[in-house]
Formats: structure tokens, sequence, C-alpha cells
């Protein structure tokens, strides 16, 4: 059986994290989220535009960041999961790939927002 990219990269954050935890993928369109987790379904959702769009460095840092999530059992960003981040990312790494992220989800509202106008376009010539 051949395994899916996002089931290879979420092994591979699995394995880094040293989590044995049967963790569940989830991937549909989202409105305003790349990612999140859910602790109560032990399950890891990711944006289809994200999945579709995003190359294999971005993917692996959005899914090892909720995964993070789910390690320190905290949906916040405290002192315990910058402390495992640093563990697979350094500083300067963290803030290049990030400024990658927000590029590229300004470029999914772009297109987004060019689809809708056209939509519109494409309605009121009817
Ligand atoms: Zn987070």
């Amino acid at each position: 059986m051949k395994i899916s990219r996002v089931e290879e990269l979420t092994n591979k954050a699995l394995n880094s994290l040293n989590i044995n935890d049967n963790i569940k993928i989830e991937i549909k369109p989202m409105k305003q989220e790349i990612a999140s987790f859910s602790f109560k379904t032990k399950t890891l959702r990711l944006n289809k535009y994200v999945v579709e769009n995003f190359d294999d460095e971005l993917l692996y840092y959005i899914i090892l960041h909720e995964l993070i999530h789910f390690k320190t059992n905290s949906l916040y960003h405290g002192i315990n999961f910058y402390k495992e981040l640093r563990n697979h990312f350094s500083e300067e790494q963290c803030n290049e790939i990030e400024l990658k992220i927000i590029q590229s989800v300004l470029k999914m509202h772009k297109i987004k927002k060019y689809k809708e106008q056209n939509q519109k376009l494409m309605e009121s010539n009817k």
C-alpha cells in the first residue's frame, strides 16, 4: 500500500517527537486555519489547500507544530512548546519557514479572492 505524503511527513514528525499514539489525519477545506489538533479524538486536521499546495518543508513544519501541541498537552505556545520546537528547528529556521508560510497563505487568499470575483463576474454576465 502506497502511503501518502501527509502520512509520511506525519510519521516522520511522530518519530522525531517520540510519540507512540495512533494519530488520525483529516484533510478538508478550512476557511481560516492552516491546521488544528483535536485532543479529544487525537486527530490532526489539515487544510486541503495547504496539503495540495505547500511543499514538504512547510507541511512538515505545520504537522510538527500541531503534534507539539499534543505532546506538550497544551494549545498554548508557552515555554514547553518552544523548548520542544527548538529540538527540531533553530529560531532562525523557524523565522524563515514561518515567513514562507505567511507568503503562501497570502497567495492562498489572493487565489480565493480572485476565484470569488471571477465567479461574481460570471454570474453578472449571465
Ligand atoms: Zn500552535
